[in-house]
């Protein structure tokens, strides 16, 4: 059952993320350049993060930069992070990133700096196959804005757990939980969520005997979605 005030959802989400954290311990990622944030997000989409660095590291030993990337062109790009899998989709979309920053010079996200977060979402949006999630990853990851992403975990978790409706779509979560999250708290809550959906609350037979949060959870003894 969903939380019936903002307020009661607010204090569910600190609730859940003070739980999580003392079991799976603070939140921590390291700090990249926005537009490597950028990048790692879209090799990162629908493969495992061992996939998603392996093409990382390639793409490091194999270009002096973005501007080498932009100038060599799709056939290398793709051979080169093809362990990321969807190499054609994402070369292009890495590719079409590169000449929509790189039209006054080395391609670069310094500028989004200086722009308010719903800006700089927007900026990034505009950019065709940069999605809602993907801008907020590096917001949040990148820019250390207040911007919670919401992936395939946050999602599937968010609904169990009531704090959206069961039909929200990663859009209208996103909305949500950027409303009722502490802004102090969305990264911690976004890491928190994603460790416990890959070990405990997975989207197939979730273990809920086991679950660390099964005495605030609504769905406990859930198979699927
Ligand atoms: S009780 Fe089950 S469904 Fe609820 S959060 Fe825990 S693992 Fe997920």
């Amino acid at each position: 059952m969903r939380p019936v005030s903002p307020e009661a959802a607010t204090r569910l989400t600190e609730r859940i993320e003070e739980e999580l954290r003392a079991s799976y311990g603070d939140a921590r990622k390291p700090r990249l350049d926005p537009l490597d944030e950028l990048i790692l997000t879209i090799l990162s989409q629908n493969t495992s993060d061992v996939n998603r660095d392996r093409a990382w590291a390639n793409l490091q030993e194999s270009y002096a930069g973005w501007d080498e990337v932009r100038a060599k062109g799709r056939e290398p790009l793709e051979q080169t992070i093809r362990s990321a899998g969807l190499a054609t989709q994402k070369s292009e979309t890495i590719l079409r990133v590169l000449e929509a920053l790189g039209k006054k010079g080395v391609p670069s996200l310094d500028h989004l700096r200086d722009l308010p977060d719903d800006r700089a979402l927007d900026y990034l949006t505009s950019i065709k196959g940069v999605g809602t999630k993907t801008a907020a990853c590096v917001l949040c990851f990148s820019l250390g804005r207040p911007v919670m992403p919401v992936d395939t975990h946050v999602h599937r978790l968010a609904k169990r757990l009531g704090l959206v409706p069961p039909n929200a779509s990663p859009e209208k979560a996103h909305e949500i939980l950027n409303e009722i999250v502490a802004p102090d708290l969305r990264f911690s809550l976004h890491i928190q969520l994603i460790r416990h959906g890959r070990s405990t609350c997975r989207a197939r037979r979730p273990e809920c005997g086991r679950c660390e949060i099964a005495g605030i959870c609504p769905r406990v003894g859930v198979n699927g979605d």
